[in-house]
């Protein structure tokens, strides 16, 4: 028969272990599978309105048109195409 005291203290450990353990899966996971975030606002890209911009150094998504085009004026010249998602046509869906 385990001791109360002990129990408890198995239970904290157990529960640590389990909470470290699910952090880590989730850092993992977030940088295997990094999530389409904006490149000008940071917000979630959907992929309704997902816009790409190539430029010389690679690739740059933004989460609408209105961020692309921020871009775009703010760095003239230096984007080389443009890819919109038509909201109607997405071939993704
Ligand atoms: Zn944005």
């Amino acid at each position: 028969m385990i001791p109360v005291r002990v129990k408890r203290v198995l239970i904290v450990i157990t529960a640590l272990l389990v909470v470290v353990g699910a952090s880590f899966a989730a850092f993992r996971w977030q940088e295997h599978f990094p999530s389409a975030r904006c490149q000008i606002c940071g917000r979630v890209t959907p992929k309704e309105t997902a816009f790409q911009r190539v430029a010389p150094h690679g690739t740059l998504r933004a989460c609408c048109r209105t961020c692309a085009m921020h871009f775009m004026i703010n760095h003239p010249g230096l984007v080389r195409k443009a890819l919109a998602t038509d909201f109607t046509l997405n071939p993704s869906d």
